[in-house]
């Protein structure tokens, strides 16, 4: 191999990947085990402190390769343990990963794009529009910045247990990037999540749905947020061109694959808007044919937008006619509010470059001065 002009970033590869790598270096492929538990399961990330390569490989390694984070630029906890980080990943490109942690598990918040082309009108990222798709290594490097500050060590003490790719972007559309980083998060020489804790969310691309089911068994979620095509392409723009029948034609061909699973649909409730007893109704009749839960998420307002939070009586009450007719249904507590963490709250820095980078100094500068 020539010495390449800039080198590979070994988080952009999984375990088969990272093996033809090393093979194609004309080294043995069991190399890129060993290398993977270094980086996944003790966070190292020098080829000096990868102490049974030895000292050709390593030097050989540092010619070709190298093991890159995403940069830190700051991080904030908030009262409720939630914890979130933006994270730098080029020249005036930022985007946030966040942690909730919970008494039985610890869940990861991870983002896909900067910025999200899809204008959902309850989301703040859409306000941001579309910048570019993160790469594998970006995506899993979200992982392992947070796997790292919490001391993750698979098999261990689990504080990170699982993952859900409900952060800025449509995880569907950069999906090679996406299945590629969901898989190291569950290879074992990974992050070593179960399968079932791995959950990718979409806004609903259908033909991209089926194609899932065919490369990986995460499980699923669905931004439902409106249980008619008219209300749900007023929220959701994408459902003028996948309507609510094929995006349920797909969720039930995604329960059917091995081994079976169930779908979660997300439902983000929205005063006056989604949450009216008849809408309630409505649900009931469509998410009957699907295997599945519903996820009821108290609206999260941001600076700009025209709606507002369903009050808590009728959240109660939208989700007691949900139950009543055989739903399992939940409200989603509210996390990381004070901290603009919560769903539909991620901001990265897109737009024009300009206001990306003012914006982003402007973070750094909160950041220097929320650590001070
Ligand atoms: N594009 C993917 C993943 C990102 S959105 C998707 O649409 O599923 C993650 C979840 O947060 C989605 O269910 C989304 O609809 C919801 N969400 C977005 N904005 C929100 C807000 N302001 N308040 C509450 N939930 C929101």
């Amino acid at each position: 191999m020539d010495t390449p002009l800039t080198r590979t970033n070994l988080f952009g590869l999984d375990r088969q990947a990272l093996r033809e790598w090393f093979a194609q270096a004309g080294e043995k492929p069991y190399r890129a085990d060993q290398v993977m538990k270094w980086m996944y399961h003790r966070h190292v990330t020098e080829f000096t402190q990868m102490t049974d390569i030895g000292k050709t490989l390593c030097a050989k390694l540092q010619g070709l390769a190298e093991v890159v984070p995403p940069n830190v630029l700051f991080e904030k906890q908030s009262t409720d343990g939630t914890h979130k980080w933006l994270l730098g990943m080029d020249a005036g490109n930022a985007i946030e990963a966040v942690f909730i942690p919970e008494s039985s598990r610890g869940t990861l918040c991870v983002s896909s794009q900067v910025g999200c082309g899809l204008n959902c009108q309850f989301c703040s990222t859409a306000t941001q529009g579309f910048n570019r798709n993160l790469s594998t290594a970006e995506i899993i490097g979200q992982v392992w910045v947070a796997a790292k500050h919490l001391g993750n060590v698979p098999h261990h003490q689990r504080k990170l247990t699982n993952v859900v790719m409900m952060g800025m972007g449509e995880p569907l559309l950069n999906f090679d990037n996406v299945v590629r980083a969901m898989s190291i998060m569950r290879d074992d020489l990974g992050f070593g999540l179960a399968n079932k804790r791995v959950t990718l969310s979409t806004a609903g691309l259908v033909p991209m749905i089926d194609r899932l089911s065919e490369e990986s068994d995460v499980s699923l979620a669905v931004s439902l947020h409106a249980p008619n095509d008219e209300l749900r392409t007023q929220l959701v723009p994408l459902n003028k061109k996948y309507p609510i029948a094929q995006l349920m034609d797909a969720c039930v061909r995604y329960t059917q694959r091995r081994p079976r699973t169930t779908v979660t649909f997300e439902y983000t409730m929205m005063k006056g808007v989604n949450d009216t007893p008849e809408l309630a109704r409505q649900l009931v009749r469509l998410v009957r044919k699907v295997p599945s839960k519903i996820n009821l998420i108290p609206f999260n307002p941001f600076p700009g937008t025209r709606f507002e939070r369903s009050d808590e009586s009728v959240i109660r009450q939208f989700q007691s006619i949900l139950i009543d007719a055989g739903v399992l249904t939940m409200v989603r507590r509210t996390r990381g509010d004070d901290i603009d963490a919560a769903c539909g709250q991620l901001k990265g820095q897109v737009m024009d470059r300009t206001r990306r980078q003012a914006e982003f100094r402007k973070k750094i500068e909160e950041g220097v001065s929320n650590a001070a």
